[in-house]
């Protein structure tokens, strides 16, 4: 039974693929003067029927929009890796955030990288282009007060971390390239020791994933973040005593 349905569950996402883009058709969608459908982005392009030439009509197929609204579908991805399913109205938000697609070097924050390729190679980018700031590490020393990015690659897995000061306020956070919920599985801690050994702030925090934009990170409070003139009571020898700490939940 559980085959059966499985293989009809195949047959209609076919249904519902575009003959054009061969994506998945999300409402409204039309068809040709013969029942052929296309999906909405490619009706705009496209004037006749790519399957028998036919013009198009302006009736929405409303049985098929049904069954597309309420379905899962796979991530566009999933050739390159991503098994995730999502609703109609979901997936294009996860698309832009998917970590399987084309993704930014995490330095584009930065406004000093611009490379964008697949995350599977943004590893060795990131030795190739950014050596300085790249470790294979899960604890470091953090010195500076500036804007700090920096890669670190353990648990075979590559996290970024990143230390920003934005209206007079110290954030730090670190992501894994990778999904939200391969990221939940790991926690960092973030460290500040003042001078005199005594004046301690201690923070645990769940890593996100790359879906999770830095903005929403700082945000969140799910990171480090303190006033700037307080951090400056955590400087030993004129340079910023924080560590990281990464290890498994
Ligand atoms: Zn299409
Ligand atoms: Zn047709
Ligand atoms: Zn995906
Ligand atoms: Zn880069």
């Amino acid at each position: 039974m559980e085959d059966l349905s499985r293989v009809l569950d195949e047959d209609l996402l076919r249904e519902l693929e575009c003959p054009v883009c061969m994506e998945y058709m999300v409402p409204p969608i039309k068809f040709c003067m013969h029942g052929h459908n296309i999906c909405s982005k490619c009706r705009e392009r496209v004037h006749y029927c790519p399957t028998c030439r036919a013009e198009f009509s302006e009736i929405r197929n409303v049985a098929l929009e049904n069954i597309a609204r309420s379905r899962k579908y796979p991530c566009a991805n999933r050739q390159s890796g991503c098994l995730e399913f999502f609703s109609i109205e979901h997936i294009a938000e996860h698309h832009a955030g998917c970590v399987y697609g084309n993704i930014k070097c995490p330095f584009h924050v930065l406004k000093t990288c611009f490379w964008n390729g697949l995350k599977n190679d943004l590893k060795e980018h990131a030795k190739a282009a950014h050596p300085t700031n790249f470790f294979e590490d899960s604890f470091f020393r953090i010195s500076t007060l500036e804007d700090y990015l920096v890669f670190t690659f353990c648990f075979d897995q590559l996290f970024t971390f990143y230390k920003h000061i934005k209206d007079g306020r110290l954030y730090g956070a670190v992501q894994l390239i990778d999904t939200s919920s391969e990221a939940s599985k790991y926690k960092c801690e973030f460290t500040l020791r003042a001078e005199n050994g005594i004046e301690q702030i201690s923070n645990i925090f769940l890593v996100p994933g790359y879906s999770e934009d830095w903005e929403t990170i700082f945000n969140s409070g799910k990171c480090l973040s303190l006033e700037e003139v307080r951090a400056r009571n955590f400087f030993v020898q004129n340079k910023l005593n924080l560590t990281m700490k990464l290890s498994r939940v």
